[in-house]
């Protein structure tokens, strides 16, 4: 059967389709036929300027992503023909005996010297149909939704999978907890409906630009939601916000800036979590962000801790998939409005839209 592909000759190229064929999955395998693919802020870069981790062009990029399974090979029965399924984007390195992606391994695949991710080192999903490998349908980040969840929402699994994976990796710092977020985009967004989801008492949004943090309290704002512009006075805003506590216990850097880092570490207090969520890169590599921690006072005392997570795993992944199977998170149709909504051969178009400052989630429909 027809496979149309878009390949992307080179960043800042073209995607130009290909109608190639495509068999029957073997023993193992799926086919799978895609429905939505939303756009990560990691596209708009590999489309700019490529990653060093795409060592193959033309490249087939995008990895947020939901399918209908529409053809199961031998032996598989985690899956039916018809199923809804969402992907993740970092995968097992396909050795069934490595100690982390493996059958036995600890599933912290981002840890894998091979480790590898889908639209980087494996073929992304701008294209209309994939055959899974045996592997990925046994050990690989990919659910099936319940009959009534939507492509839309089953396709953010993804970019929901990695906030989580922050949100969690250090206990009991969300729950009826003060939350930060540094930075309004998709990110911090879904973070903010976790947050909620979670129980957090409140959820300070911090931003420069006024639109999107506008946008993001208009839609996803509640009495327990706080926005605050990032000017000269932000610390002390930040601060009074928490009050009755006097400092954050969760802080997230959604902001792919130094300033945000920076920004971050004045606000630590007594017990506060920093998650260095957005990862800081440019044309020229990734720049080292140096600071001083007292371990004694800062870090024992003051029992603050510094970590992050970038991608995520089936931890993530089966959190994001509660959320969203059980219908958590109400407000998300709103991450996506009508200028935000793209058709497969509009890659180029849907690429340049997740990069406007006001934009939070575009989706592109596939069928
Ligand atoms: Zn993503
Ligand atoms: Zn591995």
């Amino acid at each position: 059967m027809k496979n149309i592909v878009y390949y992307l000759d080179k960043p800042s190229g073209q995607f130009t389709p290909v109608t190639e064929e495509i068999g029957e999955p073997a023993p193992g395998e799926i086919r799978v036929r895609t429905l939505r693919t939303s756009v990560c802020q990691s596209d708009v870069v590999i489309y700019r300027v490529g990653l060093p981790r795409i060592k193959k062009w033309p490249a087939i990029i995008l990895h947020e992503v939901s399918c209908e399974v529409e053809a199961v090979g031998a032996g598989v029965e985690k899956f039916q023909v018809g199923d809804l399924v969402g992907l993740g984007c970092d995968i097992p390195c396909g050795d069934l005996d490595c100690i982390y992606c493996g059958t036995k391994g600890t599933g912290d695949w981002t840890c894998c010297p091979n480790t590898i991710a889908t639209g980087h080192e494996f073929p992304g999903f701008a294209r209309t149909h994939a055959i899974l490998p045996d592997w990925f349908v046994k050990l690989g980040p990919i659910v099936k939704f319940d009959k009534g969840i939507s492509a839309d929402h089953a396709c953010q699994l993804e970019p929901l999978a990695c906030g989580l994976e922050g949100l969690t990796r250090v206990n009991n710092c969300i729950e009826n907890r003060v939350v930060v977020l540094i930075g309004s985009g998709s990110q911090s967004t879904y973070a903010l409906q976790c947050a909620l989801a979670m129980g957090a008492s409140k959820v300070i949004l911090v931003n420069r630009g006024a639109e999107r943090l506008d946008r993001v309290l208009r839609d996803f704002g509640n009495e327990k939601v706080i926005g605050l512009r990032w000017d000269e006075q932000i610390v002390q805003n930040v601060f009074a916000a928490c009050k009755p506590f006097n400092e954050p216990h969760f802080i997230m850097v959604t902001a792919p800036c130094e300033a945000g880092y920076r920004l971050a570490t004045q606000l630590m207090g007594y017990g506060t979590v920093l998650d260095g969520h957005a990862g800081v890169k440019g044309a020229g590599g990734k720049p080292k962000i140096s600071h001083e921690v007292d371990l004694n006072n800062d870090i024992h005392y003051k029992l603050q801790c510094y970590q992050a997570t970038h991608g995520s795993n089936m931890h993530g992944i089966g959190l994001a998939h509660k959320l969203l199977n059980g219908k958590r998170l109400p407000m998300i149709d709103k991450m996506t409005n009508a200028t935000e909504r793209f058709k497969a051969h509009q890659i180029k178009e849907a690429i340049d839209r997740a990069a406007d400052p006001d934009s939070l989630k575009v989706i592109i429909e596939w069928d």
